[in-house]
């Protein structure tokens, strides 16, 4: 539990989901954490949770989206704390689903500016920060990054996480030189507030005449999707030492779903 000890971690989507657990995991190990999301009040109350841990949180309200919004993240960690060593670059949205002749090109703008050039921005603002001792950045991608698209009106959010892989495998070659490592995580479906309202009833997608496939219970290892926590332990080993060796790499994290 001493993994991340004297380290400094910048977590962004950590009001929910997948970045809540991580940011919680982070910081069971020792790593003071800098929690970004849009939702003020549910970043508050992870900050809470570790400091009753005894850890220390910063809580930062940005949308991720914005450079300027990136940049002032990271001013106000490194003024906080004066170091950065890890970064979770994780904050996404499912978007609009839709037929791609019904996306409204503003609906699609949206998912890409989310998703993909939100973790190009923040990669970009970090590197200052991480050159000086390297680092890990982790990216959270998803099997729809790499796969057969069965998740049918969803044209967008794939092309946003199949974004995320070639951003991440270029900036691992790019900060390679600073000792500076790029990994990016694909989960399969994970039980989480993001998925919430994707596949409910949907009238645009009545259309098309491919079966709908929705991912619960689609899991060949344990017929459920995937938890938060577990994802949490996978972005544990790759903030940490004991991946030293590994950047530029995929690693799936969804009980074999994209082997269907
Ligand atoms: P979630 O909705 O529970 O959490 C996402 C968090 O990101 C929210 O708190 C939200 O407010 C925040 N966020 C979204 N856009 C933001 C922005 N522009 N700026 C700041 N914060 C922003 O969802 P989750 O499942 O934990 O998703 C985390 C990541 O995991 C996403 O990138 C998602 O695409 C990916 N993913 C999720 C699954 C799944 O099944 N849950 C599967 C594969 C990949």
């Amino acid at each position: 539990e001493n993994l991340l000890q004297n380290q400094v971690a910048i977590v962004t989507g950590a009001g929910s989901g997948i970045g809540r657990a991580a940011a919680l995991k982070l910081a069971q190990n020792r790593a003071k954490i800098a929690l970004v999301d849009l939702h003020k009040e549910n970043v508050e109350e992870v900050k809470n949770q570790i400091e009753e841990m005894g850890g220390e949180a910063l809580v930062l309200e940005a949308n991720v989206s914005h450079p300027e919004e990136v940049e002032n993240c990271y001013k106000r960690t490194i003024d906080q704390w004066g170091r950065l060593d890890v970064v979770f670059a994780n904050a996404g949205i499912n978007g609009e689903v839709a037929p791609i002749e019904d996306l409204e090109p503003n609906e699609w703008d949206l998912t890409i500016s989310n998703n993909l050039t939100s973790t190009f921005l923040t990669v970009k603002y970090a590197i200052p920060y991480l050159k000086t001792d390297g680092g890990s950045i982790i990216i959270t991608s998803s099997i729809n990054g790499n796969r057969i698209y069965k998740n049918i009106g969803m044209s967008a959010y794939s092309t946003s996480k199949i974004g995320q892989m070639g951003f991440g495998k270029m900036a691992a070659l790019e900060l390679a030189n600073y000792g500076i490592r790029v990994n990016m995580i694909c989960p399969g479906a994970i039980e989480t507030n993001i998925n919430e309202n994707t596949w409910k009833e949907n009238e645009k997608l009545k259309k098309v005449e491919i079966p709908i496939e929705y991912p619960e219970g689609n899991q060949p290892l344990e017929h459920k999707p995937g938890k938060a926590e577990q994802v949490a332990d996978l972005v544990l080993f790759l903030a940490s030492n004991q991946s030293n060796h590994i950047t530029g790499s995929e690693i799936y994290i969804d009980g074999a779903e994209s082997l269907l």
